[in-house]
């Protein structure tokens, strides 16, 4: 009698490369460059994660500090920034331009909104995003959702656009206290869920969803994944989708 071979699905963990698929020769060690969402696209993996700033003539750009190359993001303009060049060459991508390459694959854009010097100012960039992802028909909770240490900037997600997976960073906050904002996720360190790894299941509890930030050790990866996180955010995205 033949052997019944019984056949199990294997459920892949969601991975998004923390600004983008950088640590590849084809990307340079350029994070947030538009060299690097394309290397996250081609690898295939769920998502790639990317810092917004706005600049003093208000052009959303992708660059992870408020500085590039010395340059002070918030108080040049965009013309100001092309005197710098990130590592592979590329000037520091418009929004507009990362948008570009973004609607080129199903590849998640995890956006992080970046705390600027006011909250007005915090808010003025997550309205501008807000256009930019219309104008180019990614304002679709299946191609966006975003993430920020601006509790502001959530509860403006929340209130204006609500509907997107919409994640606070700073892992201070249990979930319950999330969730009566209105934010429907959280986005914490690893050692926050080394602190509290109940704040996961009461997360999903609430209908939250839950991301972690930036697993590049594998038994760290393995802990997390058993612990039942959505997504693993990872400078090492290969590495964390062979698990
Ligand atoms: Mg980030």
């Amino acid at each position: 009698m033949a052997a019944l071979i019984l056949s199990l699905p294997v459920m892949a963990q969601k991975v998004c490369a923390h600004r983008g698929f950088w640590q590849c020769e084809d990307a340079g060690n350029a994070q947030n460059s538009i060299a690097s969402l394309r290397q996250a696209q081609d690898g295939g993996f769920w998502g790639s994660e990317f810092d917004v700033h706005l600049t003093a003539d208000s052009v959303v750009v992708v660059n992870h500090d408020p500085t590039l190359n010395g340059i002070p993001i918030h108080t040049s303009t965009y013309r100001e920034l092309l005197k710098a060049h990130l590592p592979n060459g590329e000037f520091i991508p418009t929004l507009n331009e990362y948008l570009h390459q973004g609607a080129k694959s199903d590849c998640m854009l995890v956006l992080e909104i970046k705390p600027q010097d006011t909250v007005e100012a915090t808010l003025e960039l997550a309205r501008r995003c807000v256009w930019q992802l219309r104008a180019h028909g990614l304002l679709d909770p299946s191609r966006v959702m975003f993430i920020s240490f601006s509790y502001d900037a959530c509860k403006w997600i929340a209130a204006n656009i609500p509907g997107f997976q919409n994640q606070y960073l700073e892992g201070v906050e249990e979930p319950e206290e999330v969730f009566a904002d209105g934010i429907n996720g959280i986005d914490y360190h690893y050692i926050a869920f080394h602190k509290h790894p109940d704040w996961v299941a009461r997360a999903h509890a609430l209908g939250m969803t839950v991301n972690v930030w930036t697993v590049d050790d594998p038994e760290e990866m393995r802990y997390l994944k058993d612990l039942g996180v959505d997504v693993i955010t990872t400078n090492c995205p290969d590495l964390a989708a062979g698990l």
